[in-house]
């Protein structure tokens, strides 16, 4: 068996190497590098596309959190809700703003934020004195959207804003409206690995806000609307040019790796449900599978996680963690006093994910290949 890629970029970029070096070509002659036209109708396309008024496009998905959550002028006294089980990006936007970031215990089965939990957390108040929390941020884990519904409607009850982070779940549906549609305002990232990836770094905020969506224009050019007239202070954080004219040009082959990630997923489903846990995906959603991740359970055994996965990689077969450490457990939050046992779901949940390798070219051969040692594996750990 040849090498299998856990994400193969490159193929990718031979796949569609003509359109997108013309694309680039075009920019580097164009000298607009900053700003040029294609960040704009980028914008319109993506826009048109998840059916909102507005589209921003930004540095990173992080800094469109960021941005998001400056326009709602969120700072020092105020709470974030959000999940420990994700990318840091979710919450370190939140205290790098002075803010505190309150966490909620995920579903076990979809390892989205539970609207069970985030009723209790704010029926009780489980924050610390002095904070008023000001927004939810629903994380979409690995593709699948969080049960944004529920979600906003109990957020809206206690007069918070709703961000939904659809930083892997670009592409995704949840009954039948598009992911970065669904709350007060949506991001995305356009990291290499992400679903619909650039060449670098970038992101997109989404809204139907009209103030939040100038806002936010202003906030990404240093507080300016007119040129050197600062309105308020911003930061840096511009979508490159180039990054567009990349994202353009990969734009119409979009669709078809959707489809073709919906089907390495589903062969995988079909094969290992009875020996692992799948991922459960409701049936009113799609998951745009940024992540293939199953749960190998420890059942009294930890460790037993990374015993398949030194099996699996003996046989030459990459796999990845997302997320091994929660975020209430990591250092850089060791501030807010969270400690093992608060959020048990997250905390097992990091115990027992794997991610198996996923992309659009992966041949039915290396997914036989891939099932037949993971079946072995979990048998025999
Ligand atoms: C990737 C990711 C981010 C951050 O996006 P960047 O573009 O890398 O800054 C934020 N949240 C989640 C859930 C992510 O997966």
């Amino acid at each position: 068996m040849a090498e299998i890629s856990f994400i193969d970029l490159k193929k990718q970029f031979r796949l569609h190497e003509e359109p997108i070096t013309k694309a680039i070509a075009e920019v580097l002659s164009s000298g607009q590098y900053i700003m040029g036209p294609q960040v704009k109708k980028l914008e319109h396309v993506l826009a048109e596309y998840v059916e909102v008024k507005h589209a921003i496009g930004v540095s990173s998905g992080t800094d469109a959190l960021m941005l998001s959550l400056m326009s709602w002028g969120i700072g020092p006294g105020d709470g974030v809700i959000t999940s420990p089980f994700t990318f840091i990006a979710t919450a370190e936007v939140i205290s790098l703003l002075g803010a505190t970031p309150i966490f909620v215990d995920i579903d076990p089965l979809t390892f989205n934020m539970s609207p069970d939990r985030l009723k209790e957390t704010l029926s009780l108040k489980l924050w610390p004195v002095g904070v008023t929390p000001k927004a939810v941020i629903p994380v979409s884990l690995y593709g699948q959207v969080a049960e944004m519904d529920e979600i906003s409607e109990i957020a809206h009850r206690y007069g918070l804003k709703v961000l939904e982070d659809g930083c892997q779940s670009f592409g995704a549906e949840y009954k039948c409206n598009k992911s970065c549609s669904l709350g007060d305002a949506g991001v995305t990232s356009f990291f290499p690995s992400k679903p619909l990836g650039c060449y670098g770094d970038g992101g997109m905020i989404f809204t139907n806000d009209d103030r939040l969506a100038e806002d936010c224009r202003s906030l990404r050019a240093h507080g300016q609307k007119k040129r050197y007239v600062h309105e308020q202070i911003g930061v840096n954080a511009r979508l490159d040019t180039l990054q567009a004219a990349v994202l353009l040009a990969k734009w119409p082959f979009f669709g078809d790796e959707l489809k073709k990630r919906t089907e390495v997923a589903q062969r995988y489903s079909e094969s290992l449900s009875d020996d692992l846990v799948v991922p459960f995906i409701r049936r009113d959603s799609t998951s745009v599978f940024a992540q293939y991740t199953v749960r190998i359970k420890y059942n009294g055994r930890p460790g037993r996680r990374e015993e398949v996965a030194s099996l699996l990689k003996e046989k030459g077969i990459p796999t990845a963690i997302h997320y091994p450490v929660p975020l209430h457990l990591q250092k850089a939050f060791s501030a807010l006093r969270y400690g093992e046992g608060n959020f048990p779901e997250a905390e097992k949940a990091s115990l027992e994910v794997l991610s198996l390798p996923m992309h659009p070219w992966i041949s039915v051969e290396e997914q036989e290949y891939i099932i037949k040692y993971l079946k072995e594996a979990v048998i025999k750990k």
